[in-house]
């Protein structure tokens, strides 16, 4: 989306980045993201990324701005902006509830709302992160248990780190790919460690595949993901969503991604003045 003469999660000559996931990388001369979304992006792309710290105050193009955790993958962040005609909260891909490798997200209050709308629909209820892990965990430990070698398909970025830290807490080694374990280094610099990882791992990861797939899975493979059979999502869910819209408190919300028109529409019947827009759209507000 481009706003005033900045990208958001959109090339621009100024832009911002909200993380680390190729379907949000942008290009320009200056990126701005967080220190960690810059180093995770690094692992796949270049960019002059100038990084910026959460709850820093800095300017992007004209307008004054901050970043707040978006509580999606390590450095994930949403951007808040001082326009002329008001303040503006971008989401970038979000998360209400703490995830154990990401940061606790935060939203401030703002006048205009951009955001996500991934699981957008009220059929997408997810568990609590502490509900998803108890059930990953009866799982490997029944594979386990009969003497099968469970796995589990993940996103290579933010998810695998995600499912290695609550098989660590919870005791159990893990055989991630290399890509995994790459990004894991990255992680380590900002904290957050693997003391689990094995070549004869008890879990093995594999990246996700698409959930199309999901029927040939074996009983000991499972997909961990919001489309697929053990919800451990770092998306928030509709609920999750609609809490972030009442936390921000905006006039007009702009939704993106994923099930925007049905997110907006439901904003709608609530007496929210909602929009759908497309990721590369050029937002003029009154
Ligand atoms: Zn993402």
């Amino acid at each position: 989306m481009i706003i005033g003469n900045v990208g958001l999660d959109s090339s621009s000559r100024v832009a911002f980045q909200s993380h680390a996931h190729a379907d949000h990388f942008v290009s320009g001369e200056t990126i701005f993201a967080t220190k960690a979304t810059k180093f995770l992006s690094h692992l796949r792309k270049g960019g002059f990324y100038r990084t910026v710290e959460f709850g820093e105050e800095f300017y992007i193009g004209d307008f004054r701005a901050r970043l707040y955790p978006a509580g999606h993958m390590l450095g994930s962040s949403g951007i808040k902006l001082w326009l002329e005609n008001g303040t503006l909260f971008y989401t970038g891909d979000t998360k209400w509830f703490k995830l154990r490798t990401a940061e606790k997200s935060r939203f401030p209050r703002a006048d205009f709302l951009v955001i996500e709308a991934t699981f957008g629909i009220p059929s997408f209820t997810f568990p609590s992160p502490r509900e998803a892990e108890k059930k990953l965990i009866a799982f490997v430990e029944e594979a386990l248990d009969r003497g099968k070698r469970p796995v589990l398909y993940v996103n290579q970025t933010g998810k695998a780190q995600e499912v290695m830290k609550v098989l660590d807490v919870h005791g159990y080694t893990v055989k991630p790919s290399g890509r995994m374990l790459k990004v894991a280094r990255v992680y380590s610099k900002f904290g957050i460690d693997f003391g689990n990882i094995s070549r004869n791992g008890d879990v093995v990861l594999r990246s996700y595949r698409s959930p199309e797939v999901g029927n040939s899975l074996s009983p000991w493979e499972l997909t961990v993901s919001g489309f697929g059979e053990l919800k451990l999502s770092n998306h928030a869910d509709f609920w999750e969503l609609m809490k972030i819209v009442e936390r921000v408190r905006p006039e007009r919300v702009f939704t993106v991604y994923g099930f925007a028109r049905e997110f907006a529409r439901a904003l709608r019947g609530l007496g929210y003045e909602a929009t759908a827009i497309s990721p590369n759209s050029v937002l003029r507000l009154p």
